[in-house]
């Protein structure tokens, strides 16, 4: 484990005021199949309570996560003061430094949270939180920066989680981690922004209606309980989130 990781690990803890989230960092090489997959699962018998020396910030270590014996990635897993799980991974032989940030139901989650009458508020939300933060106001700062250092980024609102990720050169992994950690302190939310991604929102539902997929996917969610969150309609339309959306609250 390199310290720079370590830094970075740390350096989003500024997340912490806002959201308890699951927060993972990955050093390894970014493939077409992403290490979405990777999970903390640690025996107790190696995990530890005691705070970090040089910072009160980790409340939990985990050291020698099982993983497949062909893996020869080093893996630490930790729990900051705010309880977000951190997975750190380490692979020095990889081009590509990456992480992930996920956040579930226990907090702002994904679009079974939606209220019912801003059907697509947690997909609309993850569109903009991309287009802008106090300390990089320029909508296109992230993507810029990451076009410029070899990286890409995406996310994906599910019914009860939403993901965000991005991978860039390693040299430059902190300076995208810190682009990355603002969505989650300070987006800015701007009206051009806001007008704009309900039409980005509105597209993608369009897009989405003639495949036999996407069909299915709401049938079965119009055939749930209509109690249950699960009854719903995650992807939003224009028509919904803008005849609402100034009457919510952020
Ligand atoms: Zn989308």
């Amino acid at each position: 484990m390199d310290s720079s990781m370590m830094w970075t690990c740390l350096d989003v803890m500024n997340l912490s005021a806002h959201l308890g989230i699951g927060f993972v960092l990955l050093r390894s090489r970014v493939e077409k199949r992403r290490p979405a997959t990777i999970s903390l699962t640690a025996n107790k018998s190696t995990t530890t309570n005691k705070m970090d020396n040089s910072s009160n910030l980790i409340i939990r270590r985990v050291e020698n996560i099982i993983k497949s014996q062909e893996d020869k990635r080093l893996y630490r897993g930790l729990e900051l003061s705010n309880h977000m799980k951190v997975l750190l991974v380490s692979d020095p032989t990889t081009d590509k430094s990456a992480a992930a940030l996920d956040h579930d139901r226990k907090y702002i989650a994904g679009y079974m949270s939606d209220p019912r009458e801003v059907l697509g508020l947690a997909h609309f939300c993850e569109h903009m939180l991309f287009l802008g933060t106090q300390k990089y106001p320029n909508e296109n700062d992230y993507s810029k920066f990451l076009s410029e250092h070899n990286g890409s980024s995406n996310a994906a609102t599910y019914p009860d989680h939403t993901i965000y990720y991005f991978d860039v050169v390693p040299e430059e992994l902190s300076n995208a981690l810190d682009r990355f950690s603002q969505f989650f302190i300070a987006p800015l939310f701007t009206e051009a922004a806001t007008d704009r991604e309900m039409n980005a929102v509105n597209s993608e539902h369009e897009k989405n209606i003639p495949s036999d997929v996407w069909r299915k996917d709401q049938l079965d969610k119009h055939m749930a309980d209509s109690a249950h969150p699960y009854h719903t309609f995650g992807t939003g339309t224009q028509r919904i989130i803008n005849k609402n959306h100034f009457t919510v609250n952020f």
